[in-house]
């Protein structure tokens, strides 16, 4: 089996974070820098985006260091995306304290040849125009995976169904389910979902695990057991960058592995504050973790 390359657009960021134990400014995050540090760990990624000119050199160096091809992230002169979060003492809630756009608010991706043969698109949580724009440049037809996030459902719920019928597998988490569809029972969201247009629809539900939907077909995908949460953030983009990961490199049918396998990818995340717990995971970690989840669902 031929392992695919992704080509993955998403925010790269530097993260004001705010839990009861710490809090740290300006570290590297961003949906796309959580997604290709998880989905290197499994197959080639190549990085769509925008850097503003106070980008560390940490953030380059770390890309370089997972092989994460970054011919199509632009630096340009202005401010990095930046966003800031605090989460409540059980971590069960999530205020979002400032989103600021900086650069991505005039940014055009602009995708090299090579890149536009890539056989995964990652339409990671930013703009719907944006995500929209980087399907338009592929050439074929690529597998397209994407995520939102509350910010995108609020401001531009039309984009966001142009992007849904372009899905082929589409991520979310509970309440965004919620608040895109209108429906507070998982299932009846799903079927919204799934009736504009993904094959295929997964539904995060943060310690509850996850709820893998196709056709008229319901699987519940459990977490990984006791983990101590440091610091939930990029819990849903590693997520993401586990299941494409697995997807690139034994193929599509292993969806359900593969959600397994993202699962056990975000369960490290979460043992960290900002990367540190997914930096300090490994594809052979992962994949122990995996094992023990499918031995939890069976
Ligand atoms: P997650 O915890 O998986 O939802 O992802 C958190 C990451 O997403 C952080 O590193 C943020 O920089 C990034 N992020 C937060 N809000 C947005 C947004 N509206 N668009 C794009 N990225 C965002």
């Amino acid at each position: 089996m031929k392992v695919k390359s992704t080509l993955a657009v998403g925010s790269i960021a530097l993260d004001t974070l705010e839990t009861d134990e710490h809090q740290q400014t300006d570290i590297l995050g961003g949906s796309a820098t959580f997604f290709a540090v998880a989905a290197s760990l499994f197959a080639p990624v190549r990085l769509v985006g925008v850097v503003g000119s106070d980008y560390p050199e940490a953030g380059w160096r770390l890309f370089r260091e997972r092989n994460v091809d970054v011919s199509d992230v632009q630096q340009v002169e202005g401010r990095t995306f930046r966003w800031g979060g605090r989460y409540s003492s059980d971590f069960s809630t999530r205020e979002t304290l400032f989103t600021e756009l900086g650069v991505f608010e005039s940014f055009q991706p602009r995708i090299n040849p090579i890149n536009r043969q890539s056989g995964i698109v990652y339409l990671g949580n930013i703009q719907p125009s944006l995500q929209l724009a980087v399907c338009r440049e592929m050439a074929g037809a690529p597998t397209v995976i994407s995520d939102t996030m509350n910010l995108w459902i609020d401001r531009y719920p039309q984009q966001l169904q142009e992007v849904l019928a372009k899905t082929d597998i589409f991520l979310i988490n509970d309440e965004e389910a919620a608040q895109l569809t209108g429906h507070d029972d998982l299932d009846s969201a799903a079927r919204d979902l799934l009736d504009a247009g993904p094959a295929t629809v997964i539904i995060k539900r943060g310690r509850e695990g996850a709820l893998l939907a196709a056709g008229d077909s319901r699987r519940h995908v459990p977490i990984f057991p006791d983990v101590t949460v440091v610091d939930p953030t990029g819990a849903g983009d590693s997520f993401a960058g586990g299941l494409v990961g697995h997807l690139a490199r034994h193929g599509m049918a292993e969806l359900d592995r593969a959600v397994i396998v993202a699962a056990a990818t975000a369960s490290f995340t979460v043992e960290g504050f900002g990367l540190e717990g997914l930096l300090a995971a490994t594809t052979a970690g992962i994949e122990q973790r995996a094992d023990k989840i499918a031995g939890r669902r069976d």
